[in-house]
């Protein structure tokens, strides 16, 4: 793409357009007949009318060239050009093509999704400067950039690496254990950033889940103006804070993940925190990885971005054990705060209470009665997971789907967690008939339910989607638990991401177990965070007698994974998983990407994926390393049927990346040129997360 302007007055200027459309190429149009809408410079990035079939659509112009492989008589000119300027700065608008291209989707459709919704139709966009909601201006007189206290040495290394980096582009791993004091790093440099009159751009994986670290950075910059982006803006609010940020009004944008693609006036660093979270991978629709992109980003801008966990991908970890990334390293908590010791309960030779052992639930007795708040960490909603007639084993399962369904008690009623279908609770067995329906399996409610018979004076708080459904709810329990009463938390992954809840000297995982079997490659890895990342909320406070404990109940004590990540930590698993990835080519040792297709006919995702792995064979016969791209498959996802769909799947891996994405290029159109498309919902996701 050249992002050179050229002069509208040329009379056979041919505008090519991203329109928003499921094909994987761009359109061409010439010049709108009414020429006073035009202006002198066409720049790439101006939105427009222009007609689409029998439609009218607005397009995004990519450039303007004078040459054209449509025939004139097909030549159509744009209705209208909306933009005199383009909103969306030349480098920004070459990540985003540059985006849709590398996630091999359709450019139209992924342009018209990046820009924010107030943007995609008609309207003009010189909206008035206006404070919203979501803008807020500081109120009191002084930033507070630092916090009273010393840094530690490491924190001081780090934060002394990240600023020598000035305004150039470099990555850093910000590799520190939970509560080393990473956001407090994020702040200082930050400050640093923005003393040189430059915008920083923060992802976070879930704005709503962690409603305190916007209100650290408000506290902490109260005479900055932050944006705040999310999914739960309405529009008018969305389009505020992008323009906010496009014009240089906002000072600091936090976001999550669509947020790697607002436009920054004068940009100045890019802090991704909790880089290894999932939700920085579109699962759906286009597949983008915002965190990839952020290195993408912070690389054309010539800015310094910061990668920040406790528990790194294994990419990312990868990246800086090779030395493309820098790897700065908080290795402990400052001030009093420890972390906390974990033990192992093996619950393989025990009678348990509703999933609980007799000691976890003596620990939780000690620690509140200490006057200390215990967490309780389950990894699934409802009462139980399955729903079983004791006499003939029948269990209550989804029609729609390959799953069984989870079983509910508040209200009762039984509820696929895949695609939500709900179903009133069997009173007998739709089998034989037999009246003895049992709960097997622990949910949250049910653990909640134990918990208040086994603790009546302490309060109980369950928090997970469903306790957490209504507006507030969320920040209701969390200031509740931020109080510091003794209760205790019993809750799914909603727990375990970056909150500080200092009285918190307990975390108990009720069963480890279904992480370590998991058939995603990933799987350990996951695992591994999850596991970290849930202990990390125990013994948070900076005061010596309020040190962490976690207890984790298994019934594979022994597994030598388990083993390494509790007697070694994080990163000697890490390392050892990565040697395991290198030896069966897996990613980051390999590119990987999946061809999906899903139908409401059984036999027709295989059909098309069969045909699929044709193409690609032949495609491959005639690249020059083509040989080393492997293909697996097509085979069933691991769920096969979902919400009544049937799903297939097909592998690519290749040791390196351009092979692959030369592949996918060609594949991709030949694709969109076959028939029996058609007949299926299919999908490429590079860089797939996971398997599912
Ligand atoms: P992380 O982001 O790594 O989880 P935080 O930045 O939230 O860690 O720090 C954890 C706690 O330690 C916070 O309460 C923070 O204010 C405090 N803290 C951070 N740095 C220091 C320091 N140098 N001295 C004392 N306390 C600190
Ligand atoms: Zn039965
Ligand atoms: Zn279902």
């Amino acid at each position: 793409m050249s992002a050179r302007p050229a002069n509208a007055t040329d009379p056979i200027a041919i505008l090519r357009v991203a329109v928003p459309s499921p094909l994987r190429r761009s359109f061409d149009y010439t010049l709108p007949t009414d020429r006073a809408t035009v202006p002198q410079v066409l720049e790439p990035g101006i939105r427009l009318r222009v007609p689409f079939g029998n439609r009218e659509l607005t397009g995004i112009l990519l450039e303007v060239s004078d040459t054209t492989n449509v025939s004139a008589d097909k030549l159509k000119p744009a209705i209208e050009i909306l933009d005199q300027t383009s909103l969306i700065p030349a480098h920004l608008l070459k990540l985003w093509c540059w985006a849709a291209r590398y996630y091999q989707h359709p450019i139209g459709d992924a342009l018209h999704t990046l820009m924010p919704t107030g943007l995609r139709g008609k309207a003009q966009a010189g909206i008035k400067k206006r404070k919203s909601d979501e803008v807020l201006p500081g109120t009191s007189e002084h930033d507070h950039p630092d916090r009273d206290g010393e840094l530690t040495d490491e924190q001081q290394q780090a934060r002394d690496a990240v600023c020598s980096a000035g305004n150039q582009f470099q990555c850093f791993l910000l590799d520190g254990v939970t509560g080393s004091g990473k956001t407090e790093i994020y702040l200082q440099v930050i400050s640093e950033t923005l003393s040189r009159g430059r915008q920083v751009l923060v992802l976070v994986p879930e704005i709503s889940l962690t409603p305190q670290t916007v209100t650290r950075f408000r506290q902490r910059f109260p005479q900055k103006t932050i944006a705040i982006m999310h999914s739960g803006l309405t529009p008018r609010q969305r389009l505020n804070a992008w323009l906010a940020a496009a014009r240089g009004d906002a000072d600091i944008v936090i976001g999550t993940r669509s947020a790697i693609f607002t436009p920054l006036a004068r940009p100045g660093l890019i802090v991704i925190d909790e880089e290894h979270d999932g939700s920085f991978k579109q699962q759906d629709g286009f597949r983008y990885s915002a965190r990839d992109l952020g290195v993408i980003r912070a690389q054309s801008e010539n800015i310094p971005i910061v990668l920040g966990s406790a528990t790194p991908s294994l990419e990312s970890l990868h990246n800086a054990l090779t030395g493309r990334y820098q790897h700065l390293r908080l290795t402990r908590r400052p001030g009093n705060a420890r972390l906390p010791v974990t033990r192992l309960i093996d619950t393989g030779q025990q009678t348990l209470e509703d999933g609980f052992s007799p000691a976890l639930l003596q620990s939780i007795r000690q620690h509140v009665d200490k006057r200390n708040q215990a967490l309780v960490f389950i990894n699934r909603r409802g009462f139980a997971p399955v729903l079983q007639c004791r006499d003939c084993g029948w269990t209550a399962e989804c029609r729609h789907c390959d799953a069984r369904m989870t079983l509910h008690r508040t209200p009762p009623h039984l509820r696929c967690h895949h695609c939500e279908r709900r179903e009133p609770v069997h009173q007998h067995c739709p089998e034989c008939q037999g009246k003895a329906m049992l709960a097997v399996g622990i949910g949250t409610e049910r653990s909640e339910a134990l918990l208040q018979r086994h603790f009546p004076d302490i309060r109980v708080i369950r928090v997970d989607r469903d306790a957490t459904s209504r507006k507030n709810e969320l920040d209701d329990l969390l200031s509740e638990i931020n109080r510091g009463e003794p209760c205790i938390l019993v809750g799914t992954q909603m727990l375990a991401k970056g909150h500080h809840f200092p009285a918190v000297t307990l975390v108990a995982v009720l069963d480890a177990d279904s992480g370590l079997f998991s058939a995603d490659f990933r799987g350990q890895e996951f695992m591994a965070q999850l596991l970290v990342q849930v202990s990390g909320r125990a013994g948070r406070a900076d005061s010596a007698d309020r040190a962490g404990e976690v207890l984790i109940q298994t019934r594979h004590s022994t597994h030598q994974s388990l083993q390494t990540l509790i007697n070694q930590g994080y990163h000697a698993l890490a390392e050892q998983l990565l040697s395991e990835r290198r030896l069966a080519d897996m990613p980051p040792f390999s590119a990987m990407a999946i061809l999906r297709a899903e139908a409401l006919n059984a036999s027709v995702p295989a059909q098309f994926l069969g045909a699929a792995r044709s193409l690609i064979e032949q495609l491959l016969a005639q690249m020059p390393n083509g040989h080393q791209v492997q293909v697996s498959g097509p085979l069933p996802a691991p769920m096969e049927k979902r919400a009544n769909r049937y799903r297939q799947q097909l592998l690519l891996r290749s040791p390196q990346r351009a092979d692959l994405q030369n592949l996918l290029t060609v594949l991709c159109q030949q694709l969109e040129q076959m028939k029996s498309q058609r007949n299926v919902r299919w999908s490429v996701d590079v860089d797939p997360q996971d398997m599912i």
